[in-house]
């Protein structure tokens, strides 16, 4: 089977966006409004001659007061699933408790994780990404989903891991 890259974080960080910006097509599905009711979604991704399964998680509910919860939930269940994962960290609004959250899974799944500090559209927001060295989880790569900006320096980081 192929080797299993997640792409993980609370709601409305960009991971449907990434996706589709590493898939080269619009797939996975963008809401503007965080909280989509969606499973587990698996692509065949492929970069620099590595073909991998891309999963791209949601499957929260809109409303739900423990929202923290699901996403907490099924970032677990995806990372378990996984050899390697993405987390997807918003640079422009910085670590929230969800991330924190996240972040503890993370660590205590003991996968390799790469840092994506994304919605670094520009320049001016490399210094929003160093602000996510505090997570303890090495390297923040400034990403730009949206526009592309860093997705190949990431994926680069996530095939020596996966
Ligand atoms: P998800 O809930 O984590 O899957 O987030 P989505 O991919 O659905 O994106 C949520 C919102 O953030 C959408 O309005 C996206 O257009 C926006 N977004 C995603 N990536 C970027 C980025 O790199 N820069 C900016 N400015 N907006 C982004
Ligand atoms: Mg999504």
């Amino acid at each position: 089977a192929l080797p299993v890259l997640a792409i993980v974080g609370r709601p409305n960080v960009g991971k449907s966006t990434l996706v589709n910006r590493i898939l080269g097509r619009r797939e996975a599905v963008t809401e503007d409004k965080p909280g989509v009711t969606r499973d587990r979604v698996s692509y065949p991704g492929e970069w620099a001659g590595r073909n991998f399964t891309l999963v791209d998680t949601g499957g929260w509910e809109v409303d739900v007061a423990g929202i923290d919860a699901r996403v907490a939930e099924q970032a677990e269940v995806a990372i378990s699933l996984s050899d390697a994962v993405v987390f997807v960290v918003d640079a422009t609004v910085g670590i929230t408790d969800t991330d924190e959250r996240v972040m503890r899974l993370l660590r205590r799944a003991g996968k390799p994780v790469v840092l994506c500090a994304n919605k670094v559209d520009g320049a001016s927001g490399e210094a929003d990404a160093l602000v996510l060295w505090n997570l303890g989880l090495g390297e923040p790569y400034p990403v730009s989903s949206l526009h592309g900006r860093g997705v190949g320096d990431l994926l680069d980081a996530a095939m020596k891991v996966l």
